[in-house]
């Protein structure tokens, strides 16, 4: 499998400079350590796994996500990807939800919520200049991941900051703001 640390360093557990340098900078955690690991073991059972790549791996709260690279899972079976998600669940001792990287951040994020489906996107520029995006889902019932966690892995594994709205919601305060400026205008 292809690791952004040494598999190595991961089997001996001492780090080379160029990975505690990583490590250092907080971009892979203990919690990304002992996934790599598992999936380093599980890769002998597993072959095709050999082909894959990893990115990250974020804690939901209620639920672990690990993200691999796009095209990881492709190859796998139904009976291998089964063996792949009790391997790591049996690791973490919690939920594990196992799902493939996009390069385009909606793909991803709509990869995440499924079967929820984004309806709209709109860019928000916040007063300290940064920006934010939210996220408009069709519906809250559709949405099985919890908002927060959704939020949190989008951060960790896209660098974007999100907030979450649903489509009914989101039309009521549309239409109402849009009331607020038309009255604003006449008056
Ligand atoms: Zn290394």
């Amino acid at each position: 499998m292809d690791l952004p640390l040494c598999s190595f360093d991961l089997r001996t557990g001492i780090f080379c400079p160029q990975c505690a340098e990583k490590l250092r900078r907080g971009l892979y955690t203990d919690l990304d350590i002992k996934v790599m690991k598992k999936l380093l073991e599980l890769e002998k059972k597993i072959t095709k796994l050999q082909k894959a790549g990893y990115v990250k791996t974020v804690d939901g709260g209620d639920v672990i996500f690990v993200v691999l690279r796009e095209g990881s899972l492709q190859s796998l079976d139904f009976r291998e990807l089964a063996q792949l998600r009790k391997g790591l669940a049996e690791e973490l001792e919690k939920p594990t939800r196992i799902l493939e990287d996009s390069p385009d951040p909606i793909k991803f994020i709509e990869r995440l919520a499924s079967p929820a489906r984004v309806v709209a996107v709109n860019k928000i520029w916040l007063p300290d200049g940064s920006e934010e995006t939210r996220i408009i889902f069709d519906h809250e019932r559709n949405l099985k991941v919890s908002p927060e966690s959704l939020i949190r892995v989008v951060e960790e594994v896209k660098k974007m900051r999100l907030s979450i709205d649903f489509e009914k919601r989101w039309r009521r305060r549309e239409s109402r703001s849009r009331k607020v400026s038309k009255n604003a205008q006449v008056g």
